[in-house]
């Protein structure tokens, strides 16, 4: 060569490095520009490191020493960074911590300039989740169960040991306040056990209990303070990995092992329009039914408006989920569990099925196949762990001794009890006109192939099973990043 060539003429004019350079400079990154502090060492720029991040992940180039060794090796990579040559920790920490809390942004300025060129609507949505395993020990599990359980057994033998020196030494506990045995921590511990040994000393005792206390003294007070930490970083979950102690175990589709063994992983939730990620969110919730909620909250801030229709399959289908639907006014395409089902003639003209026995509003009762009316006998309330309160009413027929459709309705001893849940009723109702309309079936139709593709392209043709970063804050920025590079790669397609 004569002259050494120009990065810029080597480069596609459609290649998707050119449409990450474009949609980045195109977004205001003030607020990321704002995350970095005067004075010190001149810093790479924001925008920069944000254009290799994409592209990096664009590319299937998740990790930062990759990265790192990209801007030195591939003309693409050299290009974007201006021929810059950030090291790996650069890279780190900018995902890590200057791109923590406003990549959310960075992705909506995105979405908005999508929704600009007709490519997506913010008006329908489709939503669905998938599981992607922590980057955590599989083995590193704290179950809450048994947490419960230790911390439950020592607060018994506590108690018991207190009961056994209140006989044997009451006089000297009498002006002893009462130990709150229900609010157990490691002081409490520490000084019941003082003041039973206190109470005891010098007291008859046999050498069984001795030995307790010897131990409870020394094992139990650090122990219900691990419990009460552990406890702490649960909230509310069933499990954790101590090697991301935000990360749960969860039953996976990938299950190389073939034994459904739980997996430390985060439950990723995604909204689509036309294949494009319209919105992100991520949980620490197994169920996809308790995501909704944050999930939508989450779109109304990002874009200050709400969808005005929502599709979505039968796992967020719950009375909870229909009532925020009804309540913010979107229209409700969200399946509920057996809707398929019902639509089957063995199920759906089922006259023995709960659901299908006619209710009188008026009366308050239902009837039975054989038209006897099932009065109402009782109703319980059943308060799930967001506190939210599902009422269901108990109606009983009266004589089913003789009746004979008893074979197929009912196989019990005493008369047909039947649980009816009115609410979730009404709004199955509605979900099902919705559903069986004619915008529903286009809406049930575009469903699979609109959000679902999305999980299938990022962990099947990009192979991203696992996150590489640990902790729900830093977890998010990977989901952020991936959703911003399947943007952008579907938008140089
Ligand atoms: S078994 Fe009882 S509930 Fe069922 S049809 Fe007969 S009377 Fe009605």
């Amino acid at each position: 060569m004569l002259f050494p060539s120009n990065l810029e003429e080597l480069i596609d004019q459609h290649h998707p490095v050119r449409i990450v350079n474009q949609v980045i400079n195109e977004i205001n990154i003030d607020p990321l520009i704002a995350r970095f502090k005067g004075g010190g060492t001149s810093s790479y720029h924001p925008r920069m490191l944000l254009k290799i991040l994409v592209y990096g992940y664009l590319n299937n180039v998740y990790t930062s020493r990759k990265i790192e060794a990209a801007i030195k090796e591939n003309i693409h990579f050299m290009w974007l960074a201006g021929m810059n040559k950030p090291d790996h920790n650069t890279i780190n920490r900018f995902r890590s911590d200057r791109l923590k809390g406003v990549l959310q942004e960075v992705f909506g300025q995105i979405v908005e300039l999508l929704v600009d060129q007709g490519l997506i609507n913010l008006k329908e949505i489709y939503t669905d989740g998938t599981r992607i395993e922590a980057n955590a020990n599989r083995y590193s599990f704290v179950w809450g169960k048994s947490i419960n359980h230790n911390k439950e057994r020592i607060r018994e033998q506590l108690k018991q040991l207190w009961q056994y020196t209140e006989k044997i030494a009451a006089e000297e506990l009498s002006d002893t306040e009462p130990i709150e045995f229900e609010k157990l921590d490691g002081q409490v511990v520490t000084q019941t056990i003082e003041k039973i040994d206190k109470a005891l000393g010098g007291k008859p005792v046999d050498e069984k209990i001795n030995k307790k206390i010897a131990y409870a003294k020394k094992h139990w007070p650090s122990l219900v303070t691990k419990y009460n930490e552990q406890q702490k970083i649960l909230a509310g979950r069933n499990s954790y990995s101590k090697t991301d102690p935000d990360a749960t175990f969860m039953r996976m589709k990938e299950d190389h092992m073939g034994n459904g063994q739980l997996k430390p992983a985060y439950n990723w939730q995604v909204s689509s329009s036309n294949q494009f990620i319209v919105n992100y969110s991520l949980h620490q919730d197994v169920s996809d039914t308790n995501t909704l909620k944050p999930h939508l909250e989450q779109y109304e801030e990002l874009y200050k408006i709400l969808p005005d229709a929502i599709c979505a399959d039968g796992a967020y289908g719950s009375e909870e989920n229909y009532e925020l639907i009804e309540g913010k006014r979107i229209k409700n395409f969200i399946k509920y569990n057996f809707f398929h089902k019902e639509q089957k003639d063995q199920w759906g003209q089922n006259p023995f099925k709960s659901d299908n026995l006619f209710y009188n509003e008026s009366k308050d009762c239902l009837y039975c196949p054989m038209g006897q009316p099932m009065e109402k006998i009782d109703q319980r309330d059943s308060v799930n762990n967001h506190g939210y309160n599902k009422r269901y009413s108990i109606y009983q027929a009266k004589n089913c001794h003789n009746c004979p459709m008893r074979g197929p309705c009912h196989k019990g001893k005493n008369n047909r009890i039947v649980e009816l849940n009115h609410k979730l009723r009404k709004y199955k109702q509605k979900v099902r006109e919705n559903l069986l309309s004619e915008e529903g079936l286009r809406h049930r139709r575009k469903r699979p192939v609109d959000v679902e593709p999305i999980f299938g392209c990022i962990k099947h043709n990009k192979g991203y099973r696992k996150f590489l970063l640990r902790g729900l804050k830093k977890v998010e920025i990977e989901v952020g990043l991936l959703a911003i590079a399947h943007n952008l790669a579907k938008l140089s397609v």
